[in-house]
């Protein structure tokens, strides 16, 4: 697992600015942003904020794309795996009025319905979301969990 500092994690970059440090083109990020890949710091004024870990995150996606012949959708149902009801340790009720639960075609932070402890926490910054970031890839993390 990566610890990641404050600074590392604080928005300071405009979209224009993480293109040119991502090397990923602008309609590239607002694509990935549209299908909830990635949720960036959302500044007052409704402007778009990253900070370095975003970055890596976007390069993982760009890599799973590039590299991995994925497509978004695939992406999608991949980060769908991740779970987060085992993760955040959901009761059973919860699971049952839990939209993330239930689908496998979507991470569970674009969930319309969550369970309580989720409607109460900012998805930029659970454990949950940050795994992309933490880990080499997903696998490592599942491997952690799993023995
Ligand atoms: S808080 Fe957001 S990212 Fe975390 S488990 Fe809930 S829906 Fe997923």
């Amino acid at each position: 697992m990566v610890n990641h500092t404050i600074e590392s994690t604080t928005p300071v970059y405009t979209l224009s600015t993480t293109s040119s440090l991502s090397g990923i083109p602008v309609h590239s990020i607002r694509q990935y942003i549209d299908k909830g890949l990635i949720i960036p710091f959302r500044k007052e004024s409704k402007r778009h904020l990253f900070s370095h870990v975003d970055i890596l995150r976007l390069k993982y996606i760009h890599k799973l794309l590039v590299e991995g012949g994925l497509n978004i959708a695939g992406i999608r149902s991949v980060l769908a795996l991740i779970p987060c009801w085992a993760i955040r340790k959901c009761s059973t009720e919860e699971r049952e009025k839990c939209q993330a639960f239930q689908s496998s075609t979507f991470p569970c932070w674009e969930a319309s319905e969550k369970g309580t402890l989720c409607k109460n926490t900012d998805c930029r910054e659970c454990e949950v979301y940050m795994i992309v970031e933490n880990y080499s890839d997903i696998k490592s993390f599942l491997k952690i969990i799993i023995v």
